[in-house]
């Protein structure tokens, strides 16, 4: 948007605020903004709450530093990839949210405004993912918790989950009372399709493919067991908002898909989440229990008339704060994954061509949301010192991180629930699982030699070749010790 649109923009406001009967709240926020006590504009007040909120490194701090061509004169440029989502925030974001606050319609489901920021997210969202439905909900969390019930999971049945991921693909299955078992990751750090087809019994319902650090799962074969043996398969999306599998956008390849708008993911409203089914009866389950159990009109105006009786259910439901950002973000969405892919490309060109170097198995590098590189050292110890050697240089390196060796956490060896009696490791197969490192050996051991570099998505070029040139100097300077 233009600056003449957005002063536009901001002068209809004002009149239309004057019209209304109590406007205290909006005028006192626009005052402080437009005029207050240190004169920001609307550009330097966003830029310094981001600031504030994120830490001077991170956010549109990064960003103008990042921009910076010039070098400093240690030779070092500044390298914080940040978080994606708040770097991209503009008037796009200050407006939609301006339009609920003046709309004094902060609710999704009625309002005197006619609040409609999360309908649309909805169906933009489910449109730009390849699905039939959508619904926004408070988190990826919940998301899943509304995609297990969506697919009818309770005691008794049994979900495969990769034995790397995050928290909530285990709290999912134990919170519907089901019982997790536990799939190794292979080089991809997702589903090792084998090992998944290992573990399938006649109680298994559904698989939850993770799409874990920006890199879709090998869906080809993963798909095809799954449907030989009638499991249903879950995407979990969060990690890789955005990416694809030979041309199909993750979340609309399997049963139903699953997204975080936590700050850490992609598109972000802080926190946030959303579900996709192309499957009427998921989505009417989905939507109900995202609503105490209840079904409201909007929902079946998508899906057609009502094929699922009331339940109970939860309170998920999205504000229309969360879906006015979410909207402006999903309109970056595209900008983000081109400039992440394009940064990460080059680091990986860069640095596949260093003699003996072994990547992170890739089973679509297109479908790469372009989130970090990937390159595996010899063990563990090596690992270690090419991290913090590449640290020392400055670079973002790290093991793989935001997720969870879930198999060996105290919690789940002792299958700890918040009830005694509850049902997920109380059935035959529950008391007689065991979780535990004997569980995860392959996992443990792709966890303890990957090295991590961040990617960001403003990166320059001169930050891309930098990478690769202390990649370079590290991995060969550590090849000849080993
Ligand atoms: C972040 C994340 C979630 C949960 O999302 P929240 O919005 O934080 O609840 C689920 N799965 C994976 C793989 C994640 O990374």
């Amino acid at each position: 948007m233009t600056t003449q649109n957005v002063t536009k923009a901001a002068a209809l406001r004002s009149s239309s605020l004057r019209s209304t009967s109590c406007s205290e709240l909006v005028p006192k926020v626009r005052s402080r903004r437009d005029a207050g006590p240190q004169n920001l504009t609307r550009r330097e007040f966003l830029t310094t709450s981001c600031m504030a909120l994120s830490g001077a490194a991170t956010g549109l701090g990064a960003q103008r530093l990042l921009a910076e061509e010039s070098p400093k004169p240690t030779g070092v440029p500044n390298i914080d990839p940040g978080y994606i989502g708040p770097q991209f925030f503009d008037e796009r974001e200050e407006e939609a949210l301006l339009d609920v606050l003046e709309s004094r319609s902060p609710f999704r489901f009625w309002g005197k405004g006619k609040p409609s920021k999360v309908l649309r997210f909805e169906e933009n969202f489910a449109k730009y993912m390849g699905a039939r439905f959508g619904l926004g909900v408070t988190s990826g969390t919940a998301a899943l918790d509304c995609a297990v019930a969506g697919l009818g999971i309770g005691p008794g049945d049994e979900v495969i989950v990769p034995a790397y991921t995050w928290w909530s693909d285990y709290t999912c299955v134990v919170h519907a009372g089901a019982l997790p078992v536990f799939a190794d990751i292979d080089r991809t750090f997702n589903l090792d399709p084998r090992d998944f087809e290992r573990k399938i019994t006649p109680r298994t319902k559904a698989v939850i493919a993770v799409h874990l650090l920006g890199g879709p799962c090998d869906m080809d074969p993963i798909m095809e067991t799954a449907r030989k043996r009638g499991v249903a398969v879950l995407e979990d999306c969060a990690q890789c908002v955005g990416g694809s599998y030979r041309g199909k956008i993750l979340g609309s390849i399997g049963d139903v898909g699953i997204y975080s708008f936590q700050v850490n993911k992609m598109i972000t409203a802080g926190e946030g989440g959303a579900l996709v089914t192309s499957d009427p009866v998921i989505y009417e389950r989905a939507a109900r229990f995202h609503h105490m159990g209840l079904i409201h009109g909007v929902f079946l105006d998508r899906s057609g008339p009502s094929r699922v009786q009331t339940f109970a259910g939860e309170n998920f439901r999205m504000s229309e704060f969360t879906g006015a950002v979410l909207g402006a973000q999903l309109s970056k969405l595209d900008t983000m994954l081109a400039q992440l892919r394009r940064n990460a490309e080059a680091i990986y060109d860069g640095i596949k061509t260093i003699a003996g170097i072994r990547l992170r198995h890739r089973p679509d590098p297109q479908g790469d949301i372009g989130y970090g590189v990937y390159f595996e050292m010899k063990d563990k110890a090596v690992r270690n010192r090419c991290i913090r050697e590449l640290r020392k240089r400055k670079v973002p390196a790290s093991t793989l991180t935001g997720s969870v060796l879930l198999p060996v956490q105290e919690s789940v060896i002792n299958k700890r629930t918040r009830h005694r009696n509850w049902p997920s490791f109380n059935s035959p197969e529950g008391k007689k699982i065991k979780y535990g490192a004997d569980s995860a050996a392959q996992t443990l051991g792709i966890f303890d030699r990957f090295v991590q570099v961040r990617v960001g998505a403003k990166y320059t070029l001169r930050i891309n070749d930098y990478i690769i040139e202390a990649i370079r100097q590290v991995y060969n300077s550590l090849a000849k010790v080993s």
